[in-house]
């Protein structure tokens, strides 16, 4: 019998013709296989028909770690058998099918790291060390298929020793793109921060007890650099924030082991298993009572983001270290993508930095760490991106047409949808400039070319102004692909419909700031969302309030408290008792007071994120928000330790929820109450009111599945409230589990939106 298999799915890097190769041979098979330029693989085999059954038994059962079988098209061929032996055939450029791709960065296996650490390896302490289950991925690979000349090892040609395992077909290297060793592979070397060599036999080891001493030192990666230092010491987080100019934002830190990791923060079993993965993502870790980090790391937070070594550099970084951790922050300057070139690391980064540890390997795609935390058991994108893209999420079912969607403003990602997958890229970043359009644009051309997507159509946001809006149209018309606008809100829903394949749902949709249907700024909206129809309906939502100086109610949350007590009580005492929060003082508490009377020009907003910064600002836990999302992050975390002692009932007319009221409570208590019950009461009412509007609004309508979405979802104390009020009124609750809930999701969404709606 003689048959031609097409595999699809995640099977090229993965070590998965080499598997072929042994199960054809373990079957008495003839024949070949081979990668195809569409990321898909092809098998040629003939024998007995027992045999290839066999054969075939064994491609789905046994198939490698990494590897992800989509769908096997065996097509019979007639004829006399042509093959004498199986081999491993040169790849073909021939692209057919669509849906393939290439596996995500994977972290070091097991494996490796002992041939790292073992002193009779000829890979001893060789810091690029991988294999066919491991090693970079998606960020080396210039074009499919993914074979050593189409990626950025093409500069390094193997050395006998290598070349001997590449092909030896009982080595777990056979057939590994990356097989390197220390005689013909990347080299690392360390440089001051003028890019001049400083001879050294250890780089790294010695650029580890740089940082460990209290030196700043930009780390080149699989994906872009890193700002490395020490985390037990404040002057070097002091002389790092400084110049960054980053006053608060938290610092994401690698642990040097789990053990270590443990010393300062507390790690469920769960947390362990995702810490642990090969994809090692950050997670978001609640600092323990025991402590000891510098506070300069994670400011006024319960948590702290962590992440262990996953390259063979990271664990010989720690070797020559005593700190438990190191600060390991993306390298990127304000707006601006990671920073992966050498040249534009030592432009951008060499007043930032004491040293750079570079290596001469060139980065083919810049991808920053994905960050995750843990609702209970449940995992919650944050920022989903290394390790995690470019593997798709699989669907339940089939889009109606290929659509690539941009997502909006901040957070940004792009993702292609193309069948029942959708493929999100790596994190983009605030898509405002030319430098970020440029990011998001070449992220989704390499996307729809390694996915050989046929695009038919284009999603973006209903904002006529966004950078991807523009970017959008300009692809619409050059390319003729149908545009798709897609409302912020229902985007959110729609992805929270598509993951959990429901049919109808209210959707309850929380975040910063979304462009509505009606020109206005949205933000808490409870959303009814149809599978068969693009007509989502806003049916209720957060009450209106004043953005007192526009973006700047956003900077200065007291604006934003101010605008929403004003309605209720007199707000000029405590906005002069307050007057040093505001960079122009008494001067400015005077404008905003004259603002306030004569509603001159006021914007207002719906945004669940601009009432929880007001709350913030009232309990004096934040007066500036320096980074996205500081005042809401800072209020949960104070409220990780209070209970409800307002005990408040949601105030609701016509579908609207009241935060008038609420904030002025709260503003009452202010010394009756600790400030922990007080920020834990806020987010009770919010909690309990959106909960309840959605579950009304499900009753009326007779729908079961109540949604959670947008990036307020993130918040562990509002999600796990909702839940128990949406479920003890017997109806199904729903939250993201494989895409961000925050923006980052959002080009799913409008994909979703466009392939299942439109
Ligand atoms: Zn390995
Ligand atoms: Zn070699
Ligand atoms: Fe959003």
């Amino acid at each position: 019998m003689r048959l031609k298999i097409r595999v699809t799915g995640i099977i090229q890097g993965v070590g998965f013709r080499p598997f072929i190769y042994r199960i054809a041979m373990k079957n008495g098979l003839k024949g070949y296989v081979r990668n195809m330029g569409d990321a898909g693989v092809e098998i040629h085999v003939e024998g007995e028909e027992k045999a290839i059954n066999s054969f075939l038994k064994d491609l789905k059962e046994k198939k490698p770690p990494l590897a992800q079988i989509h769908e096997v098209i065996t097509v019979r061929l007639e004829g006399e058998n042509q093959f004498t032996q199986f081999t491993i055939q040169k790849s073909s450029q021939e692209a057919e099918l669509s849906g393939s791709v290439i596996p995500p960065d994977v972290a070091i296996c097991d494996e490796c790291l002992k041939e790292l650490r073992n002193k009779n390896d000829p890979r001893y302490d060789y810091f690029f060390i991988t294999c066919t289950d491991c090693g970079p991925r998606y960020t080396i690979i210039d074009r499919l298929p993914y074979d050593r000349e189409n990626t950025t090892m093409q500069d390094f040609p193997m050395c006998s020793f290598c070349k001997n395992e590449y092909q030896d077909p009982l080595n777990r290297r056979f057939h590994a793109q990356t097989v390197a060793c220390p005689k013909c592979g990347p080299k690392a070397y360390l440089t001051n921060n003028k890019g001049k060599l400083m001879p050294h036999k250890d780089p790294i080891r010695e650029a580890g007890r740089l940082i460990s001493e209290g030196f700043i030192v930009a780390v080149k990666g699989y994906g872009g650099f890193h700002v490395a230092t020490a985390t037990t010491k404040d002057a070097p987080l002091l002389r790092l924030r400084k110049v960054k100019h980053r006053v608060q934002k938290p610092f994401a830190v690698m642990a040097r082991s789990l053990e270590a990791a443990k010393s300062f923060a507390e790690i469920s079993p769960k947390e362990a298993e995702l810490l642990t993965s090969y994809a090692r993502p950050i997670v978001l870790l609640k600092k323990s009572s025991k402590y000891y980090l510098s506070e300069l790391v994670a400011p006024d937070l319960h948590n702290i983001g962590v992440m262990l070594p996953y390259t063979g550099l990271h664990y010989m970084l720690f070797d020559s270290a005593d700190e438990p951790a190191f600060v390991m922050t993306s390298a990127n300057p304000p707006n601006q993508p990671i920073v992966k070139d050498d040249e534009e690391a030592l432009k951008t980064l060499g007043n930032v930095v004491d040293y750079f540890l570079f290596h001469n390997r060139r980065i083919a795609h810049r991808c920053d760490d994905s960050v995750m935390r843990l609702h209970g058991e449940k995992p919650v994108f944050v920022r989903r991106s290394r390790g995690y893209a470019p593997a798709p999420i699989i669907l339940r079912s089939r889009a109606k047409r290929c659509v690539l969607a941009l997502g909006g403003e901040l957070n940004n990602t792009a993702c292609i949808l193309t069948g029942n997958k959708a493929f999100i890229s790596q994190h983009i970043g605030d898509v405002e400039n030319i430098e970020t359009r440029d990011f998001l644009e070449n992220a989704s051309n390499h996307l729809i070319g390694l996915t050989n997507s046929k695009v038919e159509a284009v999603a973006c946001d209903l904002h006529p102004k966004f950078t991807t809006t523009q970017l959008a149209h300009d692809l619409a018309e050059k390319n003729r692909w149908s545009l798709i606008q897609v409302q912020h809100h229902f985007a959110h829903v729609a992805a929270l419909m598509v993951e959990h394949n429901v049919s109808e749902i209210v959707g309850i949709c929380c975040d910063g700031y979304g462009y509505g249907v009606d020109g206005e700024a949205w933000g808490g909206e409870v959303i009814l969302g149809f599978r068969d129809s693009p007509d989502f309906k806003r049916v209720a939502h957060l009450e209106k309030q004043p953005l007192i100086g526009g973006d700047l109610a956003t900077r200065y949350p007291l604006r934003m408290a101010a605008g929403i007590m004003h309605k209720k009580v007199s707000v000029e005492d405590w906005l002069m008792q307050n007057r040093q929060f505001f960079p122009h003082g008494e001067k400015e508490v005077q404008l905003i007071l004259e603002q306030l009377k004569n509603h001159r020009n006021q914007i207002n907003t719906t945004s669940c994120g601009r009432v929880l910064d007001a709350v913030a600002a009232v309990l004096g836990v934040c007066f500036e928000r320096t980074y996205e999302g500081e005042p809401a992050m800072k209020l949960e975390s104070t409220a990780m330790l209070g209970k409800d002692v307002l005990k408040l009932k949601p105030i609701v007319k016509s579908d609207i929820l009241n935060t008038t009221e609420m904030l002025t409570e709260i503003f009452a208590n202010i010394g009756k109450n600790t400030v922990a019950d007080l920020a834990f009461s806020a987010h009770n009412y919010l909690a309990e009111g959106l909960a309840e509007l959605a579950i009304n609004k499900a009753l009326e309508n007779s729908i079961k599945a109540v949604g959670f979405s947008g990036g307020v979802a993130c918040n562990e104390i509002l999600t796990t409230i909702m839940r128990e009020r949406v479920e003890s009124a017997g109806l199904q609750f729903f939250v993201h589990e494989t895409v961000p809930p925050g923006d980052g999701g959002l080009s799913f969404g409008q994909a979703v939106f466009g392939g299942f709606f439109g």
